[in-house]
């Protein structure tokens, strides 16, 4: 965009925050359509090396962006993101637009309709520039569990941008995206968004509508806003959240109110718990270094720091190893070669069962593979109980735990990950160590609860970003959001400047 009357080019979009992008926009400073021109030229510029998007729907964005700038026109209110470009995680369906959940099993498949998410991102004038790549069903910690090959980290591209979501992590850190939707299982936004020094919020089971969300494990999946500031998440979480009949477990009460908290970020007078099984064993250096800052500052801004102890936390990561594969071996049960997608093998010989077992061995990855058979031994009769029975009873001890916790304290602080960005392949062949990046995210997911995962600096052994995790009670995500704010105003005030400006160019 240039300004025509002095020819000197007004601020990049792509270096703006959403929120700022939609001021513009409404006041006409520029248009929708030169917001996403602006985007898909970086995407074309850039998204060759990071690859961040299986899909990009050009047409689609700017059809989008023109219907909001003609909205603008005919004098219609806009939303608080009309016209603001939204890169959205590959297991929402879109109607029209390639869903693939990052396998091969679903290639090809064109959604005849909308997931509940979708639909409010384009009733809000969210401008949906592409899909983005992902762990095959949301299984991983780094993105190359993809079908369609890895994403590299805009940080440095020979490192993980952390997964599943990693393709919308790395669109915002690439500045192709200022917004991004990931789903959150067991970390797969808050993970990513750690390690590409974004912001990513899983919200309380039920806040976002599940329907047309690919299932992997539907009692902890939950879709949530990434972005690259607090506030900017913040709105997409207005946009997205609510109560929809379509979902049975989608929670039918009012959104809390995420945005008036960013825009209000303060911790003055809080209770901020920090949890001591959080430390220790397989925790960077750097990454606690960077932590132990962050209750410092908390500190000094006026949170009261409360030590606990959650002893069953300990426990999640196994728990979870069993609780998720086992959902999932009942889930992905629908992919068999007749419904959807990918068919091997039907040439007229072979029997239903033959063409289902030849199309899953061919369009499941190894990861995939792997949990549903894990899955499957695990609900077996005779196995139930000593393996998805106890893993149960341990999600229940993690839930105690978190209320013990929440009446102590308004809210809990940790690490987002043990580790920055590993480099791509380190872990590929080692799913244990791959599946400890999870260890401190797991468990509110188990638990239910709210949780961010924001910036809080650069780890001095690597100068990668680190994340700092904020746990709410259900129901209180606005708490996040106002920790939040304050922990991001008061470090933007040390760093001077936003931490994705110290990135490399690309
Ligand atoms: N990394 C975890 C797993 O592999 C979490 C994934 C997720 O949150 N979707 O299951």
């Amino acid at each position: 965009m240039t300004d025509t009357t002095t020819g000197i080019p007004s601020p990049d979009p792509t270096r703006m925050t959403a929120a700022a992008i939609a001021d513009g926009i409404a006041a006409g400073e520029f248009t929708a359509v030169e917001v996403a021109e602006a985007h898909l030229a970086r995407i074309d510029a850039v998204d060759e090396k990071v690859h961040a998007f299986l899909h990009v729907d050009r047409d689609g964005a700017l059809a989008a962006a023109r219907a909001v700038d003609e909205r603008r026109a005919a004098g219609e209110p806009l939303g608080p993101l009309a016209g603001v470009p939204l890169a959205l995680k590959d297991i929402f369906t879109t109607e029209g637009v390639p869903t693939t959940v990052g396998s091969k099993i679903l290639e090809g498949w064109i959604p005849p309709y909308d997931a509940t998410l979708t639909k409010r991102l384009k009733d809000a004038g969210v401008v949906v520039l592409g899909k983005t790549n992902m762990d095959e069903f949301a299984m991983g910690s780094s993105t190359e569990n993809s079908a369609y090959g890895p994403t590299g980290n805009p940080w440095d591209l020979t490192r993980i941008p952390g997964g599943s979501g990693g393709g919308s992590a790395a669109a915002l850190a690439s500045w192709q995206a200022p917004l991004a939707i990931g789903t959150d299982t067991g970390g797969s936004i808050r993970q990513p968004a750690a390690v590409t020094g974004t912001v990513g919020v899983k919200p309380t089971y039920g806040a976002v509508s599940r329907y047309g969300m690919v299932a992997f494990s539907s009692s902890l999946d939950q879709g949530g806003p990434c972005a690259r500031t607090v506030l900017d998440a913040a709105l997409l979480h207005e946009v997205i959240a609510g109560h929809d009949p379509l979902d049975s477990t989608s929670i039918d009460a009012p959104v809390p109110p995420v945005v008036e908290a960013a825009r209000n970020g303060s911790v003055e007078g809080l209770r901020v718990g920090v949890i001591t099984e959080f430390r220790g064993d397989g925790y960077q250096a750097g990454v606690m270094r960077r932590f132990d800052e962050s209750v410092e500052l908390l500190a000094g801004l006026g949170a009261e720091i409360v030590e606990l102890s959650c002893p069953s936390f300990t426990k999640a990561l196994a728990a979870y190893y069993l609780i998720a594969p086992s959902e999932c071996s009942s889930n992905l049960a629908r992919f068999d070669g007749l419904r959807y997608g990918l068919r091997v093998g039907d040439d007229g010989t072979r029997s239903a069962e033959q063409v289902t077992a030849l199309t899953r061995e061919a369009g499941f990855g190894p990861e995939v593979k792997r949990r549903v058979m894990l899955g499957t031994y695990a609900l077996s009769s005779g196995y139930y109980d000593a393996y998805y029975g106890s893993a149960q009873k341990v999600r229940t001890l993690i839930s105690r735990d978190f209320e013990r916790a929440f009446g102590q304290v308004d809210v809990i602080v940790s690490p987002t990950t043990p580790t920055t960005a590993f480099p791509i392949g380190e872990r590929a062949d080692d799913p244990m160590a791959m599946y400890l990046a999870d260890l401190c995210t797991i468990p509110s997911n188990l638990a239910g609860n709210a949780a961010m995962s924001l910036p809080c600096g650069l780890a001095p052994e690597d100068g990668l970003p680190v994340g700092l995790q904020i746990i709410a009670p259900a129901m209180a995500d606005d708490r996040l959001y106002r920790v939040g704010a304050a922990v991001e105003a008061a470090f933007g005030a040390r760093w001077g400047h936003p931490i994705l400006e110290e990135a490399p160019a690309l």
